[in-house]
């Protein structure tokens, strides 16, 4: 089975993905900041050559696609990443969804069923029409649905989101992506939720599940037929590196290579953490971290060939494709 995947240069089959980093971001920003505060370190065609230098170095270490899972809240704009996209041999795929922990922009929480502006959900049709349409006036549709809830647990706002994916969910086969609050056990309560709504626990990434080291907890998620991401490799402001490897060789000891997905989280540039933050305090953020680093320890620590081929090219496609 090999369903196909849209990109910002079309679609790709399944079995043509490669190599795949499955959360990442080009460029996060913040649209009304940036009009009326602009950050001194932004400088959008520096930026755009930037990613475009990163994405071929990618491409040279045998990663051929990358999903940016920069949704709403997050700045997205994919005018902006589709000058990227049609310069490098990587291929990149769009998300859809909303990046609300807490509480939802101001739009949402008056408008939709019920509310005073009563109609349908915006964030129903803002996920079904990114994903069969196209984003923001463009044809560019999104592969991912991206939704979070961290360590206050699922609020009504995100219980919103929550419900809109799953809809999106059930009327497209889109995946699922969450951003989670892996010290409080919070994927725990994302799958229930998920599972509430008739999602398929293996649609979903638990995303950030290398950040616990609660071996227990992560079975846990796992057993319930969900992915793990181990996706913020090198972000050592949340978690070391060492406890992320640990983890994942442990979860591998146990069978779990059929669960588990490799990535960073990183980005070509963020307004939240900028450049020059980052050079002091997370150096080896990057999107090559994986490949400098990380995956030689974890060959040293035992990883073979067929596993690491399961972990980059074959779980990136059961998420996106959902086939075998
Ligand atoms: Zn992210």
């Amino acid at each position: 089975m090999a369903r196909s995947i849209p990109t910002f240069t079309g679609e790709v089959s399944g079995d043509d993905l490669g190599m795949t980093l499955i959360h990442e971001h080009i460029f996060v920003t913040d649209p009304e900041l940036d009009v009326n505060m602009p950050h001194p370190e932004w400088d959008e065609q520096g930026m755009i050559e930037r990613a475009v230098q990163s994405l071929i170095d990618l491409h040279e270490r045998g990663v051929r696609t990358v999903v940016d899972l920069t949704v709403i809240g997050l700045g997205r704009d994919v005018r902006r990443v589709a000058q990227v996209a049609e310069r490098v041999p990587v291929r990149i795929a769009a998300a859809t969804g909303c990046y609300a922990a807490e509480v939802l922009p101001p739009f949402f929480r008056l408008n939709g069923p019920g509310l005073v502006v009563d109609g349908p959900d915006p964030l129903v049709e803002l996920f079904i029409r990114d994903i069969e349409q196209g984003i923001g006036g463009t044809s560019v549709r999104a592969a991912m649905i991206k939704i979070a809830s961290d360590v206050g647990g699922l609020t009504p706002d995100s219980q919103r989101v929550f419900a809109a994916a799953a809809e999106a969910h059930r009327r497209t086969g889109v995946p699922i992506t969450t951003h989670s609050h892996a010290a409080s056990r919070g994927g725990l309560a994302q799958q229930d939720a998920l599972a509430r709504l008739d999602v398929p626990l293996d649609r979903v990434v638990i995303g950030h599940s290398g950040d616990s080291t609660d071996l227990a907890y992560l079975r846990a998620l796992a057993d319930r037929g969900s992915f793990l991401g181990f996706d913020r490799f090198g972000m050592e402001h949340v978690g070391r590196d060492a406890d992320r490897e640990r983890m994942l060789l442990q979860l591998l000891d146990h069978g779990y290579a059929d669960r588990i997905v490799l990535s960073h989280d990183a980005a070509v540039f963020s307004r939240i953490t900028p450049p020059s933050w980052r050079a002091v305090h997370t150096p080896d953020w990057t999107m090559s971290h994986l490949f400098e680093t990380v995956l030689p320890r974890l060959r040293a620590g035992g990883l073979d060939d067929a596993t690491e081929h399961q972990l980059m090219v074959v779980n990136p496609r059961r998420v996106l494709t959902g086939g075998a």
